[in-house]
């Protein structure tokens, strides 16, 4: 439990209502008097299509590692999404997984999954958000620059919904914009200059359309996937059961081979997939709307920890720090682990009985917020450099080594458990990718590599442990 003296006075600033800003106000209500969170768009009446975040429409899939975090800054949350009609349960039992190195067999993984659409995580996250008195959302709300100077930023200035032009003024503002970033300009106006960016782009796009079976649904899984594979299979795509009964297909071509456009060949497509139960699932459901496509999937990321000029009490997270490929699921989770992260930073700066010093947070946070980025950039950038056509600055040796090992331990995961559970616990980001190092995973990697000289030692080690 926060001890809440001296907090009284300090108001923080939250600049979008995504993932990460939400779950970034929830995060700051224990360290301040009052969060506001200011969202430019209000929530459509449509499915899933507010203007700011046109991703809603595809899959979003929330790793276990952020469901973890979700849960302990919302305790119940995935009580309420069970309650909306959110089907889930063991990862391993109720999903399909076909990976570029191997197709995962169906067994208990230990760690469960929820399946739910963006709309309805959001919902229910603004609902929480609402009954917290020390948290105002405003919507409609556009922020269009940030107020402060060369050493610190003090708020901001938006456009209400009523018109005109506010300053808000804040001890904190944690810019949580997403992908495009407006920020980056912002800064650039208080003379700060714009962060290095790094861009790796597998030229991935999306179509997705959501169905209804047309007879009872008995099918015994909640998800299924085929995940492009190099050099040749440059087709993927994913069918996930939602709330509602309703199914969400999403087919993505990588490297060159775009998605489909049409009616007829979104089925036809799905025919030439891997996992035959998602063309199934077509054949057995009607569409109820249309079919939208995305293609703005590139993996983006700027580094604000490496600015020489980054102004105090400002930090920023999720999509506008690092965004991508959505293929490999892992936005929304490392948006919150990034806010856990902040709560981390906070905590650690508070004073004894007191608030937290705000002073030296933007770099802190930035930097802790770079190494926990580190992780899932390298696996998104790595898998995607494995396509010839991937634009970027290509990996060196070492990363190449590391992807051949990783490519081992998913075959090694087809019919060892243990290697299963520990590739899906690190890919699901609730162990770090030290796991599959342990020596009693290298040990079976390097047998199988025919390399008996490094497995004896890696037994030796394993003996004394
Ligand atoms: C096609 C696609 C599929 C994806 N699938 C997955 C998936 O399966 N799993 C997963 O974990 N992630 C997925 N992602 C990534 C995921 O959407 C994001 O990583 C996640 O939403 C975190 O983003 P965010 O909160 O930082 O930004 P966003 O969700 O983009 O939210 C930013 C918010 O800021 C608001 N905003 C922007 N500018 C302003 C302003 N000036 N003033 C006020 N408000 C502003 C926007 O309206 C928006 O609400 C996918 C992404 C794409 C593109």
């Amino acid at each position: 439990m926060i001890d809440t003296v001296g907090l009284a006075g300090r108001h923080a600033v939250v600049i979008g209502a995504g993932i990460a800003g939400l779950v970034a106000a929830r995060v700051l209500a224990d360290h301040v008097e009052h969060v506001t969170l200011l969202e430019r768009d209000r929530p459509s009446p449509e499915e899933g299509a507010r203007r700011g975040t046109p991703q809603a429409r595809h899959v979003h899939l929330l790793l276990a590692g952020g469901s973890q975090v979700v849960e302990r800054f919302f305790p119940g949350m995935d009580e309420e999404l069970a309650a909306a009609g959110a089907p889930g349960g063991d990862c391993g039992l109720r999903s399909i997984m076909h990976f570029p190195a191997c197709r995962m067999p169906r067994r208990r993984l230990g760690f469960e999954m929820r399946f739910a659409s963006r709309l309805l995580r959001e919902s229910l996250l603004r609902d929480h958000l609402a009954r917290d008195a020390r948290i105002t959302l405003r919507e409609g709300a556009l922020v269009r620059g940030l107020l402060g100077d060369g050493r610190r930023v003090t708020g901001v200035r938006l456009r209400p919904s009523e018109g005109g032009e506010e300053a808000l003024r804040a001890d904190l503002v944690v810019a949580a914009c997403g992908r495009d970033a407006p920020l980056v300009a912002w800064l650039e106006e208080l003379g700060h200059g714009a962060p290095r960016e790094e861009i790796v782009n597998a030229h991935l796009s999306y179509a997705s359309r959501w169905y209804r079976t047309r007879s009872a649904d008995t099918r015994d899984w909640d998800m299924a996937f085929d995940m492009p594979t190099p050099p040749h299979h440059r087709r993927g795509g994913v069918a996930m059961r939602h709330e509602g009964g309703r199914w969400l297909v999403t087919l993505g071509g990588i490297a060159g081979s775009p998605a489909p456009t049409g009616d007829a060949e979104f089925v036809s497509w799905a025919r030439s997939l891997r996992v035959p139960e998602i063309h199934g699932l077509l054949q057995d459901a009607e569409p109820i709307s249309t079919l939208h496509g995305f293609a703005r999937t590139e993996n983006r990321r700027r580094h604000f920890e490496q600015m020489a000029s980054l102004p105090d009490r400002l930090v920023v997270l999720g999509d506008a720090v690092a965004a991508f490929n959505p293929i490999y699921g892992q936005g929304m989770s490392v948006a919150a682990l990034g806010a856990q992260e902040l709560d981390t930073c906070l905590r650690e700066q508070r004073a004894p009985k007191g608030a937290p010093d705000l002073d030296g947070l933007s770099r802190r946070f930035q930097r802790r917020l770079a190494l926990l980025t580190e992780m899932p950039w390298q696996f998104a950038i790595g898998e995607d450099f494995r396509w010839p056509e991937t634009a970027g600055e290509r990996p060196g040796a070492v990363q190449r080594a590391l992807h051949a090992y990783s490519d081992r331990v998913m075959q090694l995961a087809e019919d060892d458990a243990e290697a299963g559970r520990t590739f899906m616990r690190v890919l699901h980001l609730i162990d770090p990718a030290a796991a599959l190092f342990r020596p009693s995973i290298a040990a079976r990697v390097l047998e199988r590599a025919t390399w008996p000289a490094l497995a004896t030692a890696c037994r030796a080690v394993l003996a004394k442990t």
